[in-house]
């Protein structure tokens, strides 16, 4: 079991862990998200060989912001987390959870803030998607958190994730003071949504052995995981650490030779402004390097989907 999120008013669990003293989870702070996001698409892309992509995700990230505001998201969680907490599933489980159509009114908007700013294929995109039917999203939606990314074309895939993304950030940021988080093994998934992570993050301040989390790719939420150890099999013995910033560090990707995949880590304490879904796009030519090198990556981006 991963870690656990059980309802605040149901007893405290007997296990407990050394490590109990680093938070195992911390929700999103929506404030400010997609701007800061935005901001740091739009500095590293000077001087980036994927400018052009970098700033493209920024106009989505600031649309994101908008939109965000427009659709405040009301729910009452209670009845959901005790039910999953029973079950052991995350209570934002991304293959269990009944979506509502908060998400879609979502793209809708977001297609409404980005038409003005794109042009070309981009555009032609966005005018399909606002033609798309209900069940037709909702079955690309499914397709998306089922990893059948033949079946959405990469080129809708961000702007899906995106709107999804608000939605299911929204309901992760009305946790915190409802439930608790308990550690447990197994992390390769984000504990409150079931989602992959975006990229790791050493956190600054104190022993970054400490400070190590990944930030799930869907819901904004971030889950600890200690350091020198494959965040997608747990082995411990064959961990390698490349990185072609020459000796900043500032971006390390961690290979696993016994599962033969990699994570990205970030090391806040090399730059503050350090943002997982920003910096991971912008450091696009360590993952092909990764993959000449025979690994797989074990992370998704939110604007880069693999398609067709
Ligand atoms: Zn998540
Ligand atoms: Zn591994």
């Amino acid at each position: 079991m991963s870690i656990r999120i059980i309802p605040q008013d149901q007893q405290e669990s007997s296990a407990r862990t050394t490590t109990e003293m680093i938070p195992p989870l911390l929700f999103p702070s929506l404030k400010n998200l997609y701007l800061r996001r935005a901001a740091r698409l739009r500095q590293l892309a000077d001087k980036n060989p994927l400018g052009d992509y970098l700033r493209f995700a920024a106009v989505i990230a600031e649309a994101q912001e908008i939109v965000l505001y427009d659709h405040p998201l009301y729910m009452d969680l209670h009845a959901r987390l005790v039910a999953t907490a029973a079950i052991e599933i995350p209570p934002l489980d991304i293959h269990t959870l009944p979506r509502a159509l908060h998400w879609q009114r979502v793209l809708h908007s977001l297609i409404a803030e980005l038409k003005p700013e794109m042009s070309g294929q981009a555009l032609v995109v966005l005018e399909n998607l606002e033609k798309t039917s209900v069940p037709e999203l909702e079955t690309m939606a499914s397709a998306l958190f089922n990893n059948a990314f033949s079946q959405v074309s990469s080129d809708k895939a961000p702007f899906i994730w995106a709107a999804l993304s608000i939605y299911w950030a929204q309901m992760a940021a009305l946790i915190p003071g409802k439930a608790r988080a308990e550690y447990g093994e197994q992390r390769q998934f984000c504990p409150v949504c079931g989602s992959v992570p975006v990229a790791g993050v050493v956190h600054m301040g104190g022993d970054p052995h400490l400070l190590r989390y990944l930030h799930c790719n869907l819901c904004e939420s971030e889950w600890y995981v200690a350091q020198d150890k494959c965040s997608n099999c747990e082995q411990t013995h064959d961990l390698h650490y490349w990185s072609l910033d020459s000796g900043q560090g500032l971006v390390k990707a961690e290979s696993c030779g016994d599962c033969d995949t990699y994570l990205k880590m970030l090391y806040q304490e090399k730059d503050p402004a350090v943002e997982p879904v920003a910096d991971d796009l912008a450091s696009l030519v360590l993952d092909a390097r990764m993959e000449q090198e025979g690994f797989a990556r074990s992370s998704l981006n939110p604007y880069l989907f693999p398609g067709e």
